[in-house]
């Protein structure tokens, strides 16, 4: 999932804000003049709304997909295991969207601390977050990380391509 981010050009603006050039995912509307981008000033942390907004999407992508592959059987045994599979889609969404977050500031080469800050926590939380999404993606140092990521888009550019 890319995430592109839009800030004011204002070097007094305090936060970047998730969105493209139709808008923001907070739904904040620039007066001034305003940069998108794939990189966001590390100066500036992301806009907590736009934070809740793409969780909250990807949640609701998550539901949707659930409704999706419903069974029309209604035994319990069915119910409880659709209920669990829900559940589980909506804690891997959320997961995604926080690892996406997290992976969209490390390929800017930002520094835990500059992690932190971006998405509003402590160091500590950060470099425990860092470390669970790299777990998940299956890698043991972030430069196997890189070279997984940076492999599969490029497949998938490649896909896009032919
Ligand atoms: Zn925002």
């Amino acid at each position: 999932m890319a995430t592109t981010y839009v800030y004011s050009t204002d070097p007094r603006a305090r936060v970047t804000h998730v969105g493209n050039l139709h808008g923001t995912a907070c739904g904040f509307v620039f007066f001034a003049s305003f940069h998108v981008s794939e990189d966001a000033p590390p100066a500036r942390p992301i806009c907590k709304r736009c934070i809740a907004r793409a969780h909250a999407a990807a949640l609701r992508e998550a539901r949707l997909e659930c409704r999706l592959v419903e069974d029309p059987e209604k035994n319990a045994r069915v119910r409880r295991a659709r209920i669990a599979a829900r559940r589980a889609a909506l804690i891997a969404a959320r997961q995604a969207q926080r690892d996406a977050l997290i992976i969209a500031a490390l390929k800017e080469g930002l520094a835990n601390v500059a992690v932190a800050r971006r998405l509003h926590m402590g160091l500590r939380t950060a470099v425990r977050r860092i470390s669970t999404a790299q777990r998940r993606a299956g890698v043991k140092t972030r430069f196997q990380w890189g070279y997984k990521i940076g492999f599969a888009e490029g497949r998938a550019q490649g896909h896009a391509e032919s």
